[in-house]
């Protein structure tokens, strides 16, 4: 079955052409797809590659060799890098070899198509011709014909009339050549004939099938080639080839090594093994007693008069507490015994096949198992705890029976505690701190007693003053208000935390006092359970000022704490300072509120960059701000510092924002980068506090050295040397400035540049605009961040061109004379500023770079770093 036999008609001509028109529009598209596919295979690298970069910003080596987790990720980043090299590979080689063969294939398509036409047109014209010589030999030889028979009628018509002479001679001599004509004729008709049989035997036999049939085989080959072409397409973007699966197995068969139950004992343990933590000791200090010769026993509770009622109650209360603990722990039992049932399901269905519906119902379930376990481990032993002094309490409570305590007053009156004593000051001083901290079970009057003894002494000052405001309370409310817990109730810690000597005068110095800090820096910080911290917020109505407990107890909570100067409280018992009021919440473990159930364990410090805004001192205005005013200062007395402050009439989202830049610029510490030294939120307004570089803004000072010209070139290379360096850090740190400017870089001493003004900075690769943009610096921005609101660190190459073209121009406005909007319309028809007199030829061959208007083809900051200091160097 082939053309030349099958394909000779005029429909299958017709067809032939058809299709290969088509197929040649078929090639072409197929080559123009396969030219997107490149770019779109290039794209994707690009994506991958930026994921490896981002894997790459968190260094693994340090834990890769102990857990598996780890170096399975470290694995999967190379194999994702290995995997976006091919993929760039693969479509370098569709881009140059596979499309070469498809133009090459297109256009020997075209030209067989072209061949075909003109050799069946040659053909047929060849046998038409043909057929038009036997036509007119046939109608010469019918003429012939006719006049032959007229001639020879009109010679017979003479003959018959008997005329003779040169008539009849003619008519003879006509006859007769016309009659020699047709025998010729009728020979050239007969061979005419005989050619045009001949040759349409050969056309129809030989010359129009095997003309098709090369036809078919050249077609045909094309095919091939063009199968070739799809073969390699598809090779060179198959995800599936044995290269790939065998990568995707690797990956997947590390993943499956991770075992979860031997992570951190298989060599983890091993190798950061440390001894366990030894307990302190807490013993009774029996020197507080030994010069004088009360019933005290050291270590032992004293059960009198004036004890015996604080006794039982706390005795009450312990078994209210024992109560509660018991029954939590039922509670929490029942839950672990249904969660365990649960559990053993899901680990049935995970062994079966993991969807991730089973897998998460899984993670959510064993969370909440692992947690109960923890909680129940807390609660028996706190339960063991509340028994143990239960029953410290109990025996000398039970040995007494129903007879009466022992009065301490008599004791009292015997003098045993007489000032006359012979203990040294110190010692007595000891004694009495002593007695405050173990009048467990004393009463107004005993306070009182204490009082009279030594009423001076500063260090019991705030035990005293504490008692007043018992005494008052208890005075006050005739005994129906709670009184205040008794200081004995601060049990000590191993980090004497909780110590009440600890606790200072002013709530700002308290160490968990963080200020006027943001929700969402106070959610950062807090985030297991227990977590606590103290802060201050406005109340949105009243604008009034209201102190914040944050805790964190299976999410975020915020506490207002209820109450005026001198009686702060939640549910329970008010304090004198809202310092006691946490230290006491903390060290009973109970709930702060009964619907919240959030207990306080872990205090959360303030960091050493949270600053006491009292710590500063403003001294002269330097600058005008985005959010408040710049200031000068003196940092705790001797330090020199720039301070940003935020109007304290801004909301919290817009003081979130002033803060960003100083939780941006907190963790860079870089010469070419104005050094952070804190963040003040101790109250209102928020500072940000900064080294105070001496030639403040570069912008300033380069107006003043225009005027003066007293800098040189190689001094104004150098700066820029300066800015690139600092912008070469940032863009390892994955910053993007997104405001460099002259007027947001600084001079020090010797005329070093540091980067300043992070309040529009962002950390991250990409960072995308997508609410209307305001306040953009449109002449120091990068095209494709004022079309599209796309931000990169080669936005900030473009703004770094502009910075110095600046420095240059010793501070001129760049696109003088243009407004912003003419400006942007310039750059986009490819204007590009010259460069200001006196600028190196290399150095404008930098900013013109910096300015090519498509991103990827701008120089990044190191480059332009290592350039230009060997131009610096040259000069
Ligand atoms: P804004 O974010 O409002 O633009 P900047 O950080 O640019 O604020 O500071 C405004 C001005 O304050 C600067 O141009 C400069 O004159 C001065 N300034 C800011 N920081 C410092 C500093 N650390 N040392 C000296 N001057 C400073
Ligand atoms: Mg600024």
């Amino acid at each position: 079955m082939g053309f030349g036999q099958n394909l000779q008609g005029r429909i299958s001509h017709e067809a032939l052409i058809k299709v290969q028109d088509t197929e040649i529009k078929i090639l072409e598209n197929i080559k123009r797809c396969i030219a997107l596919r490149v770019e779109s295979d290039r794209q994707y690298a690009t994506a991958l590659s930026k994921m490896v970069t981002q894997a790459n910003k968190v260094d693994c080596s340090e834990f890769s060799d102990t857990l598996r987790f780890i170096k399975v990720w470290e694995n999967m980043v190379v194999e994702t890098e290995c995997l976006t090299s091919n993929i760039r590979d693969n479509a370098d080689t569709l881009a140059t070899r596979t499309l070469e063969t498809m133009t090459s294939v297109i256009n020997e398509k075209k030209n067989m198509k072209r061949f075909y036409l003109d050799e069946r047109n040659r053909l047929e014209t060849e046998f038409n011709k043909l057929q038009a010589d036997v036509q007119k030999l046939k109608i010469e030889y019918s003429k012939t014909v006719e006049r032959l028979k007229a001639e020879k009628a009109k010679y017979q018509d003479l003959q018959s009339k008997g005329k003779g002479g040169s008539k009849l001679e003619d008519a003879k001599t006509k006859c007769n050549r016309t009659a020699i004509r047709l025998h010729r004729l009728h020979n050239d008709y007969v061979l005419a004939l005989q050619d045009v049989v001949e040759h349409q035997k050969s056309y129809l036999e030989n010359t129009l099938p095997s003309f098709l049939e090369y036809q078919q085989a050249a077609q045909e080959l094309l095919v091939l080639q063009s199968k070739f072409v799809l073969e390699e397409y598809h090779k060179l973007t198959n995800f599936s080839t044995s290269d790939y699966q065998r990568k995707f197995d690797k990956i997947g068969s590390d993943i499956d090594s991770i075992v979860p139950e031997t992570e951190y004992t298989s060599s983890f343990i091993g190798k950061y093994k440390s001894e366990p933590i030894q307990s302190n000791i807490f013993e009774f200090d029996e020197r507080l007693i030994d010069s004088f010769s009360v019933s005290l026993q050291p270590g032992v509770l004293e059960v009198d008069d004036v004890t015996i009622e604080p006794l039982q109650q706390r005795k009450t209360q312990l078994s209210n507490q024992m109560n509660e603990c018991q029954k939590s722990l039922e509670i929490k039992t029942t839950r672990h015994k249904s969660l365990s049932v649960e559990l053993n399901r899901l680990e049935t269905s995970l062994a079966v096949g993991k969807t991730a519906e089973v897998v998460a119902e899984f993670a959510e379930k064993k969370k909440e198992f692992i947690i109960l376990e923890k909680e129940m481990a807390e609660t028996e032993s706190n339960l063991q705890k509340l028994q143990c002094i239960f029953e410290t309490i109990s025996k000398p409570l039970d040995e007494l029976g129903d007879s009466n305590p022992p009065p301490v007053s008599n004791l009292l009156e015997n003098g045993d505690l007489d000032t006359s004593s012979t203990l040294s000051t110190s010692s007595q001083s000891k004694k009495k701190t002593f007695l405050n901290y173990f009048r467990k079970q004393s009463d107004a009057q005993a306070y009182s007693l204490d009082n009279n003894i030594d009423s001076s002494k500063k260090k019991l000052k705030q035990l005293d003053s504490y008692e007043q405001h018992e005494l008052n309370a208890e005075t006050s409310s005739n005994g129906s208000t709670s009184l205040p817990v008794s200081p004995s109730k601060f049990p000590e810690n191993a980090t004497g935390l909780l110590s009440l000597e600890n606790l200072p005068a002013r709530l700002q110095d308290d160490e968990c006092f963080h200020g006027v800090l943001p929700r969402e820096e106070v959610q950062r910080l807090l985030v297991n359970n227990g977590d606590y911290l103290i802060r201050e917020s406005k109340n949105k109505k009243t604008n009034e000022v209201q102190h914040v407990l944050s805790v964190f107890w299976e999410g975020h909570k915020h506490f207002i704490i209820q109450g005026t100067e001198g009686a702060w409280r939640f549910e329970g018992q008010a304090f004198r300072t809202i310092s006691e009021l946490i230290r006491y919440q903390h060290s009973i473990g109970t709930p702060v509120t009964t619907k919240s159930q959030a207990i306080l364990r872990n205090p959360i410090k303030r960091e050493a960059w949270e600053l006491v805004n009292d710590d500063i001192q403003l001294e002269m205005k330097i600058g005008n701000g985005n959010f408040g005013e710049v200031y000068k200062g003196i940092f705790r007395g001797d330090h020199v510092v720039a301070v940003k402050t935020c109007k304290d009439t801004l909301s919290e989202d817009q003081r979130k924002k002033f803060l960003q830049e100083g939780r941006i610029l907190k963790q860079y510490d870089h010469p070419n980068i104005v050094e952070f030294i804190g963040i003040a939120a101790s109250r209102q307004p928020v500072m940000i506090v900064m080294e105070f570089v001496s030639g403040g803004a570069l912008l300033t000072f380069l107006r003043k050295q225009g005027k003066s010209q007293s800098i040189n070139k190689k001094q104004l290379i150098k700066m820029c040397v300066d800015a690139a360096c600092g912008m070469a850090y940032l863009e390892s740190k994955g910053c993007i400035h997104r405001d460099l400017a002259a007027r947001n870089c600084l001079v020090g001493d010797q005329n070093i540049v540091k980067i300043s003004d992070f309040g529009m900075s962002r950390e991250e690769g990409e960072y995308h605009v997508s609410q209307g943009m305001k306040q953009i610096p449109i002449k120091w921005t990068a095209p494709e961040a004022l079309n599209f609101g796309i931000y990169t660190t080669l936005c900030d190459i473009w703004s770094y061109s502009i910075l110095m073209w600046e420095i240059f121009s010793f501070g001129v406005t760049p696109y003088t004379g243009s407004t912003n909007a003419q400006a942007r319309e310039k750059i986009e028809e490819g204007y590009r500023m010259p460069a200001p007199a006196g600028t190196p030829d290399e150095v404008y061959e930098i900013m013109k770079r910096c300015w090519e208007y498509e991103p990827d083809k701008r120089p990044h900051f190191q480059e332009i770093y290592s350039t230009l200091s060997a131009i610096w160097k040259k000069y």
